[in-house]
């Protein structure tokens, strides 16, 4: 027969308080409060609520969930996408990257542009909307090549969104092309270009930046890039890369950064919040930047994605989780810390790969939708600027995207995987080059500060 065990405590209440809010600091839950208030955090308050453990972080989180459904309500969304990540060959060497190759290294691979376009065009024939560009920037680049890029795909397929050229490719566009930045987003847009992810900002503080990147785009320089582009009405992302060498400090003033471009513009779309990926980062494999951590932990992560929202939540609405840094069920687990998108497909993903994340290069629509019913919330796929394309029951349904149709397993048969392509005889850097190399001729006048 089964024993009974007995509870030594009386009642359930009786030594433990039924709700934890008097157990949480004062100063902290004068924080939470101000924030369901709709009120504007500090940079003190967001360094503050970095320190949270205990019974104050779950009323942290809790605040962030509540301010998540008064905001934006139950619905989860994302985007069916794909990334194209045309050449890993780099004239830069940021010490978080894992994915850039010299143009002499037998793995820089380069994707001619019809490879690209055809890969677009197999997105689109996928029910993909977005094509995500982003690439390492080759040597000697002719400066129209990224402008060059866009119009071939979009006379392919006309109606893709390209969300491409992080801020520190159109600075080496614009400077490759011997024009102002707001030239080179006046021809990218003529091209088609659709909006800029917001990536290559890291921690927003030239002393982290040169400490864990040296020469990449400064502070200043990515804020340029950015307000101009909303100027001209190219939306962007808005990203921080956490988990290094930066303090609470550092990230508390990072996104008040971020809500005060916001504030100027109205140009984010959402706040991607993105963990630093360490096994194959040179600057954590080889030690090569004293102090550095090997990303956030856990709690680390539930607090960003909170006080992202906090901080963030009148003026960004839109936080979005990344599956391919936390894995699908740690991204459940963010979904209830304030997040309300859950990104993309991404059919192919390399970047993170390359730094040893091992969350997979793809997830089907039907996965994703399956993750977000899984924690009572309702699915709903948008397009990259957050315009609903379709809303789906909170139960299951019976929809099947075309990539739905394709198993994971088929789909790195199908679609090549990072591994694949740095080992590829057909994508040597060194047989393509030519295609994106200024020829000499041309090089004189246009001398770039970036050129190795
Ligand atoms: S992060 Fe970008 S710029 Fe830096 S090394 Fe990698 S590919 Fe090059």
């Amino acid at each position: 027969m089964a024993e009974t065990i007995k509870s030594t405590s009386p009642l359930p209440h009786a030594e433990h308080p039924r709700f934890p809010w008097t157990l949480i600091p004062r100063d902290v839950a004068y924080i939470l409060d101000k924030a369901l208030a709709g009120e504007d955090l500090s940079v003190d308050e967001g360094e503050r609520l970095f320190q949270l453990e205990g019974p104050a972080l779950h009323a942290l989180i809790w605040t962030a969930d509540e301010l998540r459904r008064r905001t934006v309500g139950d619905v989860v969304t994302y985007v069916i996408n794909r990334n194209i990540n045309f050449t890993n060959v780099c004239i830069k060497r940021c010490g978080f990257c894992a994915f850039s190759r010299g143009h002499r290294e037998e793995e820089g691979y380069f994707l001619p542009m019809e490879e690209v376009v055809r890969r677009a065009r197999e997105a689109w024939d996928l029910g993909a909307t977005e094509v995500c560009i982003q690439a390492g920037l080759p040597p000697q680049m002719k400066g129209d090549y990224y402008i060059e890029l866009t119009r071939a795909i979009k006379a392919e397929v006309p109606e893709i969104h390209i969300h491409a050229f992080s801020p520190e490719e159109v600075l080496y566009g614009a400077t490759r092309a011997g024009c102002s930045i707001k030239d080179y987003l006046i021809a990218l847009r003529e091209a088609g270009l659709g909006s800029l992810p917001g990536t290559s900002a890291e921690i927003l503080d030239d002393a982290i930046r040169e400490r864990i990147s040296p020469g990449r785009i400064t502070t200043d320089q990515w804020i340029e890039v950015i307000t101009t582009a909303h100027e001209l009405g190219i939306p962007s992302t808005a990203t921080i890369m956490y988990g290094h060498v930066e303090t609470p400090r550092h990230r508390a003033a990072h996104i008040a950064l971020l809500r005060e471009i916001q504030q100027a513009t109205g140009g984010f779309t959402e706040f991607v919040p993105l963990s630093f990926v360490h096994e194959e980062a040179p600057m954590y494999r080889k030690r090569l930047v004293p102090g550095v951590r090997p990303g956030p932990t856990g709690a680390e992560v539930l607090k960003m994605y909170a006080i992202s929202r906090l901080m963030l939540n009148r003026w960004i609405p839109n936080l979005q989780v990344s599956w391919v840094k936390e894995g699908p069920r740690f991204a459940q687990v963010c979904l209830n810390a304030g997040c309300n998108d859950f990104g993309g497909t991404l059919i192919n993903e390399s970047i993170s790969t390359a730094a040893g994340a091992s969350h997979g290069q793809m997830m089907l629509p039907r996965t994703i939708r399956r993750l977000i019913r899984d924690i009572g919330r309702v699915p709903a796929e948008r397009t990259t600027t957050y315009t609903i394309r379709r809303h789906f029951p909170p139960f299951e349904d019976n929809h099947y995207d075309p990539l739905d149709r394709i198993s994971e397993e088929e789909g790195e048969a199908r679609f090549g995987s990072y591994t694949k392509l740095i080992h590829h005889p057909d994508y040597r850097y060194r047989q393509w080059k030519h295609l994106v190399v200024m020829p000499r001729r041309g090089r004189q006048g246009t001398k770039s500060q970036h050129m190795d």
